[in-house]
């Protein structure tokens, strides 16, 4: 894909630039996020405006993230501070929780950094309403992904311990200028009651669930030797012979929850 000029703005391949120019779904986006007046809205990435105009008119007020200083400098003359409030800089390191609760989250991600964006994302979800995001189609069937499938795998558990997820619908690539190589999807995300989440160690799930998935052909009795031995997966009815993608949610939590239980004594 090359830079190129999208309405008087070269398009940056550094930062996923890909500006959706469908008005029809542009429209149907919109109407799947349902803004109200008064709600507190981010939207990362807003580019050159597509979802902003609509999202501005709908709320009264809006906050956006954006890391580029051209496209930022277009959105001050655009609109009032009354309309718009710019958080410049890298949404990656950006406190989402500085913007006030019940918060929800919008965006068309720069693909390039679509799995980093939702663990920084995911460590605000106390404070989410609900988030609405574009992203490769690919990525997406990985988020959403049931045990025992190809694209089930550490995004997938990661997430959906935290979120209920779904997918809304599809983009074609003639949907965005310039054209990306790939098909998007919406995926709409809205965060877990804390009485549902239930690891008594987060951190300590998260290693679990990378060694699960590190070397995905070899057996949980090999990629899960440092936490688990034969009695362990005894006591949590669990075969040592299965493969990490076989297991649930809830399974990796059980095994987070034995592992944590035996660390504390
Ligand atoms: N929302 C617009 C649209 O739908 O046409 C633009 C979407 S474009 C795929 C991604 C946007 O995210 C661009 O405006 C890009 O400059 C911005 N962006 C890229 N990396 C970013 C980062 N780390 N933090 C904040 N914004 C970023």
């Amino acid at each position: 894909m090359q830079d190129r000029e999208t309405d008087g703005h070269r398009a940056r391949k550094r930062f996923g630039q890909n500006f959706l120019s469908d008005p029809n779904i542009i429209r149907r986006i919109i109407d799947a996020i349902r803004p109200k007046e008064g709600d507190i809205m981010v939207e990362i990435g807003p580019g050159l405006g597509a979802m902003t105009t609509p999202l501005i008119e709908r709320l009264g007020h809006l906050n956006v993230v954006e890391i580029d200083r051209d496209l930022i400098a277009r959105l001050r003359e655009t609109w009032t501070p009354e309309q718009l409030t710019i958080h410049e800089g890298d949404a990656l390191k950006f406190d989402f929780g500085s913007l006030g609760s019940p918060l929800r989250v919008v965006g068309n991600l720069p693909y390039n950094i679509s799995t980093p964006i939702l663990f920084h994302l995911s460590t605000f979800a106390d404070r989410v309403k609900d988030m609405t995001f574009m992203l490769q189609k690919e990525v997406v069937m990985r988020m959403v992904a049931e045990p025992g499938t190809e694209e089930y795998g550490r995004l997938s558990v990661m997430l959906q311990y935290r979120f209920r997820m779904a997918r809304v619908f599809d983009v074609p690539p003639g949907a965005f200028r310039p054209a990306p190589k790939v098909m998007s999807s919406i995926v709409r995300m809205a965060p877990l009651p804390p009485e549902e989440l239930g690891a008594r160690d987060e951190a300590l799930l998260g290693q679990i669930v990378t060694a699960a998935f590190g070397q995905r052909r070899k057996t949980l009795r090999n990629t899960l030797k440092d936490f688990l031995g034969e009695a362990d997966f005894a006591a949590l009815g669990l075969d040592p012979g299965l493969r990490g993608e076989r297991l649930s949610v809830a399974e990796f939590v059980a095994i987070a929850n034995h592992v944590a239980a035996a660390r504390a004594g």
